[in-house]
């Protein structure tokens, strides 16, 4: 059976001298593999469309037997030039693979997770971007799969949130009011907390790295992954050296 779905590729690796392996997350199939024979020969046809990170159409023929799947044909949509030429943009859509080639299922059909990826994608390749864009992306990813943080309500009161949280509970699902962690000293960063609260307004974050670090901790625990993300370490990296 062919099969015709938009696909961003998440990674691809060298098989054997000549082949690849590409993974893609594809809008009807979730995440599948292609095996891309003949995929680093010079003269190959289907090149760009299958470069990490490109949004594509793909053809490809499902086979019961075996799990990686073969393309037929595949055509380049959005190569992303902008997010491309600017290391930090192009350092979280590499995190932002990395999630999804993790932690997702094998072939479930995984629609939102698609337009999700593409809209951020699209986000870090225009301009002026948004800085916050992982953050928001890792609180989406969250609440899609299951494991919403409560920012706007006090996870032990219920109370609704009217200024910045008192503390961060991640295994109790989100933030406690001020009331009711008067007794104690927070366990969060104090400029964490008052990200939340920015967050919850819509409003622009002063300590970025450390909420995408927490929304993305948020989201091993409860996912209960002990997979490291790598490309979170080379995001660090860049941003030290874009800083210089
Ligand atoms: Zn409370």
């Amino acid at each position: 059976m062919l099969i015709k779905s938009p696909s961003i590729i998440l990674h691809r690796y060298p098989y054997s001298d000549s082949s690849w392996v590409v993974k893609a997350l594809t809008a009807s199939q979730g995440v599948v593999s292609f095996l891309v024979k003949g995929g680093k020969r010079h003269e190959f046809s289907f090149k760009n469309a299958l470069d990490p990170l490109s949004f594509s159409e793909i053809v490809f023929k499902k086979t019961s037997k075996s799990e990686l799947y073969f393309i037929k044909e595949a055509s380049l949509i959005k190569w992303f030039p902008e997010m491309r030429n600017n290391l930090e943009a192009l350092a979280i859509a590499q995190v932002m693979a990395e999630v999804i080639l993790r932690y997702t299922p094998q072939e479930a059909e995984l629609e939102k997770e698609f337009s999700l990826l593409l809209n951020a994608f699209e986000s870090l390749d225009s301009s002026p971007k948004t800085s916050s864009i992982l953050v928001q992306w890792l609180f989406e990813i969250n609440d899609l799969w299951g494991y919403t943080i409560a920012i706007q309500y006090c996870v032990k009161c219920g109370a609704t949130l009217k200024e910045t949280p008192g503390d961060f509970f991640p295994e109790l699902g989100g933030c406690l009011c001020k009331n009711c962690t008067s007794d104690s000293v927070p366990r969060a960063n104090p400029l964490f907390l008052k990200d939340l609260w920015s967050f919850n307004q819509s409003m622009p974050l002063e300590k970025i790295p450390l909420m995408e670090k927490a929304f993305l901790l948020y989201l091993q625990r409860h996912l209960g992954s002990t997979q490291e993300i790598h490309s979170i370490q080379w995001l660090k990296e860049v941003r030290k050296l874009c800083s210089l």
